[in-house]
């Protein structure tokens, strides 16, 4: 056997391998599966090509094998195969540059990270993290002659000449005590099943099956040699949609979500051009468990070349979309690409840009149906209007799919944007919404009464994210978003009759701004109420009473206490009457109790429910 010395680089890269301790230690097996599948891709090519190669029998295949009491384990593929020259110029230099950044990267502050090693051409050598000695024989196509290299990647390698039935390779390691694991069906199938079953070419594992016959000393073990195909060797995604039934659709989406429900839509994207890439995605029937946990998994794969890259980068689609499954598969990616990389890769950002809008332009398909949307929103509504502030560059498109509950629809039902539009006033310029807690609430608040009377529509905004959503988008199809929850809110809808009443409230107004000085910001006629005798509002650029609590909540912000505007209606009978009265105590109680109420209703806790139980009583004494 000659001897051979490893190029300086590949000894210091060894030498990391060797005595680093790698927690993922497995994907070894990836990067020579991914090796095999390499080289079943280029004989492959070269078929189709190669005048000489044209007409060799290829049977493209890989096959595992192991022997538990040898510790060793074997990966064999029909592929391309190697020669000496090959051998001594693939696995004992690195032709390609990279790898002083990969030792860099693998001592500095990724230490462990050996997911990486094959972005950077050498995942080969992955092999020492589980061997003590590596084998490799190889034939290269259409030659006669077979090759052994071999290793303990310590410094120095062998070459001598071999035998090997057809073309291809054959890789086998002798397991040392980190990888003597992998010697065992079950560890291979996990991570071939993991890596790379979708892999498109067959891989077959060996094993044998013991079985028992007879009782007590009668009984006998028999070992029967099996072979199995361990994975689905087709990329279903690479198939012509055409041949792809709903049923094989949602088998798929099975095993990537391992959700049983069915999925409510899919997308399946097959580009190519100047970029070649296939995209498929899924919308679940229902929210995953860890939807708004800070810690949910991306629920998409990323794969290059159908090898199975990361289905850890949540990045793959923006956050809003988060409940998407699926997978995108890039040819013009490199194998192996680092979380580095992806965040800063054009090819991905690009893709990345055209699902999300394939993704959403489904979604308004499916808003054709207003039933099946509606089990859609209910779901995933909130992340959608996440989006609304997420995501600038789909805005329109978003602020087509999000709904809200109105005035104008039953109890827990939704309206589009564009439906409220439809059924605006002829003069009408804003759209209205009101925050707050619940949606029943919400539905009897004095703050709607001048709208109902009007017959203007309101949103009801019940969800925590709309006081945050709404304020940022600000319009909608060059109508402006108006929270009636605001002082002069209604102005525009007030006509000249309106302000004179709010005007001769003036006088009695002073008296009310004295005595409530403390507590309101403000006091001021309004005649957005009609069956109300006040209510509180925010003043203009105040954060609603639902984001102080929100905020609060959060513990991040302190605005020490934020005062609410006191809203009074002059056509009210209460607040006709209480103008004439002189009795300062008695109008003290009524104001305080107008102010009260008013909170209340919004539901606010107010500090001191026994004064405003004995304000109440003396009221109804003097009532009675
Ligand atoms: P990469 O696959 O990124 O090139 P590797 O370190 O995994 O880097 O492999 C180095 C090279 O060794 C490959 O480019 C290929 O030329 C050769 N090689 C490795 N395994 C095989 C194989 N099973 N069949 C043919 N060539 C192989
Ligand atoms: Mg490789």
């Amino acid at each position: 056997m000659s001897k051979h010395q490893f190029q300086t680089e590949v000894n210091q890269l060894l030498h990391l391998i060797i005595h680093s301790l790698y927690s993922n230690k497995e994907i070894f097996l990836r990067e020579l599966v991914s090796n095999a599948s390499d080289a079943l891709d280029k004989l492959k090519f070269l078929t189709y090509t190669d005048e000489k190669l044209r007409g060799i029998s290829f049977d493209p295949r890989v096959d595992i094998s192991f022997n538990e009491e040898e510790k060793t384990l074997t990966i064999a593929d029909t592929g391309i195969g190697m020669d000496d020259q090959d051998l001594v110029e693939n696995l004992g230099t690195i032709a390609r540059s990279g790898t002083r950044s990969f030792i860099e990267a693998l001592k500095g502050e990724n230490k462990g990270d050996i997911n990486m090693i094959g972005q950077f051409g050498v995942g080969f050598y992955s092999a020492f993290m589980v061997a003590d000695r590596v084998r490799v024989v190889s034939r290269k196509a259409g030659e006669d002659t077979a090759w052994v290299w071999e290793s303990e990647g310590k410094g120095e390698y062998g070459i001598e000449k071999g035998e090997r039935d057809s073309q291809g390779t054959t890789v086998t390691i002798h397991l040392n005590d980190d990888g003597k694991e992998f010697a065992a069906r079950w560890a291979i199938e996990r991570v071939i099943k993991k890596y790379s079953n979708h892999i498109p070419f067959p891989i077959y594992l060996h094993f044998d099956e013991v079985k028992y016959d007879g009782e007590g000393k009668e009984r006998t073990q028999t070992r029967e040699r099996k072979t199995e195909k361990i994975n689905d060797a087709t990329a279903l995604w690479r198939r012509p949609k055409t041949e792809l039934k709903d049923e094989d659709y949602r088998e798929f989406y099975r095993v990537i979500s391992h959700d049983d429900e069915a999925p409510i839509l899919h997308v399946h994207t097959q580009a190519e051009g100047t970029m070649d890439y296939t995209t498929l995605f899924y919308v679940p029937g229902k929210a995953p468990f860890d939807l708004y946990l800070s810690d949910f998994r991306s629920g998409v794969k990323l794969y290059v070349k159908r090898v199975f890259i990361t289905d850890d980068d949540r990045d793959l689609l923006p956050t809003y979309l988060r409940f998407v499954r699926g997978i995108i598969d890039s040819e013009d990616l490199p194998l192996n690409v680092s979380r580095e990389i992806l965040q800063q890769n054009r090819v991905l950002a690009k893709i990345k840009a055209a699902s999300v809008k394939k993704i959403l332009a489904e979604l308004q398909k499916l808003a054709g149906d207003a039933g099946k949307y509606a089990d859609f929103y209910r779901e995933f509504g909130k992340p959608i209007k996440e989006g609304l502030y997420q995501d600038y560059e789909n805005r329109e498109t978003l602020l087509e799919l999000v709904r809200f509950k109105s005035t104008a629809t039953q109890k827990s039902e939704f309206a589009s944007l564009a439906e409220y539009k439809g059924r605006m006033k002829p003069d009408q310029k804003a759209i209205y919404y009101v925050t707050g807690e619940s949606e029943d609430t919400l539905r009897q608040s004095p703050l709607l009464e001048m709208y109902r009377d009007k017959d203007v529509e309101v949103l009801i905004m019940d969800d925590e994210i709309d006081e945050i959503v709404i304020p940022s988008v600000g319009v909608y199809s060059e109508l402006e978003f108006k929270s009636v929850n605001r002082s002069n809110s209604a102005d525009e809808l007030k006509t000249e009759k309106d302000r004179e009443s709010e005007k001769e409230l003036d006088p009695f107004i002073a008296k009310l701004k004295e005595i409530l000085k403390d507590r309101v910001k403000d006091v001021k006629a309004s005649t957005r109420l009609s069956d109300s005798p006040s209510c509180i509002v925010v003043d203009q650029d105040d954060p609603t009473v639902k984001m102080q609590s929100m905020l609060k909540a959060m513990g991040k912000f302190d605005f020490g206490e934020i005062k609410p505007v006191l809203e009074i209606n002059p056509r009210h009978e209460i607040i006709r009457r209480l103008q004439k009265i002189e009795d300062q105590s008695l109008l003290e109680d009524a104001s305080v109790i107008l102010l009260e109420q008013a909170m209340l209703i919004e539901g606010i806790k107010i500090d001191n429910p026994a004064t405003f139980v004995q304000r109440l009583n003396r009221l109804m004494e003097k009532a009675l």
